[in-house]
């Protein structure tokens, strides 16, 4: 249904007088389509079909073997496994699902400049190559092996730009302020995967892009022709397979650990647990979104243990919910940004940015009601 309403959108803007305009039409489509996302994502096979069989499958394996350390299990209930209840009704998984909508629009949009960036940055990448090596040969043709090995050495790429760009969210105070939304989940469900700032949501594309054009331009350099997507279903292969090695619960509350060589190569959602943790010991640890491998050598890899280890998911530091609501959610790191970067700014312009941090803070605070925790907690959080 709603797919034939963007459908007939888009027919009615080639026929009308905007199909003439070279760019407008394409930008409008892009935006309806995004505007239209949150619901057509839920009704598309797209990503949808491979959480319920991640679900089924391995939530199903694991809850036979009940492996020690299993949260939640009861004998003989499936179904209260797999969505427990006191995760489904908990208050930081109503924040995660407001906080999808909005990143449901947002996301499509930053995909789109996500390639628009992969292709610029990789057209310059093939004109420094072809400046040092002379012109591009192009000899190559693509076959199932060529195109298997490509198509992981992009995905590696990719996650190679998602690495340094989680890395410096965490490193950098102005950039944690906003990827803190995401660890501020409480309990992990797969809604919390798309916990996330649209600052953020914006500014890991450009990264990505610039990983995955490390591996396109010597491709471009190489092949007679671009390489085309290999996929299965409509869905990238890559996609697949790791939805097969549990990628999309890696935001779920059972604690899926693979073995330690393999922890050392990809990551499982364990991993990603800790990842989550507020414990000292886990701080700034497993910052790559598939291929550990990143992890094990910039140092910051940490293998999960067979049996979940003790600590509390939430915001190392903060003893609190820093972002009770959809509203704190997004307009506390902007305060929290604005005192971050305080201290680089000319003298005259730090006590109105510190008085216009306290001031958005103590708006949600009068929207959330008395005793909210937005503000001291969470300027002592951001220190820390
Ligand atoms: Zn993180
Ligand atoms: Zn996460």
């Amino acid at each position: 249904m709603l797919k034939h309403l963007l459908a007939d959108f888009d027919a009615w803007l080639g026929a009308g007088p905007l199909g003439s305009l070279p760019l407008l039409p394409g930008l409008l489509k892009t935006v309806a389509a995004a505007l239209f996302s949150p619901l057509t994502e839920v009704t598309s096979l797209h990503a949808w079909w491979l959480v319920a069989i991640d679900l089924v499958l391995i939530a199903g394996l694991f809850f036979l073997v009940q492996r020690p350390g299993a949260p939640q299990g009861q004998p003989g209930d499936f179904l209260g496994f797999c969505f427990p209840r006191r995760i489904l009704t908990h208050p930081s998984t109503r924040t995660d699902l407001k906080l999808y909508f909005v990143g449901a629009v947002v996301s499509p949009l930053t995909r789109l400049f996500w390639r628009f960036n992969a292709i610029l940055v990789a057209g310059v990448l093939l004109q420094g190559l072809i400046a040092l090596a002379g012109p591009a040969p192009r000899v190559l043709t693509w076959g199932w092996g060529s195109g298997l090995i490509v198509a992981f050495a992009i995905a590696i790429g990719r996650d190679l730009g998602f690495y340094a760009c989680h890395l410096a969210h965490h490193r950098i105070p102005a950039l944690w302020a906003f990827h803190k939304v995401h660890h501020s989940a409480e309990v992990m469900t797969p809604l919390a995967a798309k916990r996330n700032h649209p600052v953020e949501l914006a500014l890991i594309p450009p990264c990505d892009a610039m990983g995955t054009a490390l591996i396109l331009a010597p491709v471009l350099y190489l092949f007679a022709t671009p390489p085309s997507p290999i996929e299965l279903f409509g869905v990238s292969l890559v996609t697949v397979v790791f939805a097969a090695l549990g990628a999309h619960l890696y935001h779920s509350h059972i604690w899926l650990v693979w073995p330690a060589w393999l922890q050392r190569l990809i990551l499982c959602p364990a991993q990603h647990h800790i990842h989550h943790s507020s414990a000292p010991r886990h701080h700034d640890k497993n910052m790559a979104n598939m291929f550990t491998f990143w992890d094990w050598l910039f140092g910051t890899l940490y293998i999960a243990p067979k049996t979940r280890e003790a600590f509390r998911l939430g915001v190392y530091g903060a003893a609190v919910q820093l972002h009770p609501g959809v509203l704190a959610a997004y307009l506390v790191p902007f305060a929290d940004a604005a005192r971050a970067v305080r201290p680089w700014l000319p003298a005259p312009l730090r006590p109105r940015l510190g008085a216009w941090a306290d001031a958005l803070e103590s708006r949600c605070n009068d929207r959330l009601g008395p005793g909210s925790p937005v503000g001291a907690e969470s300027r002592s959080a951001a220190a820390s």
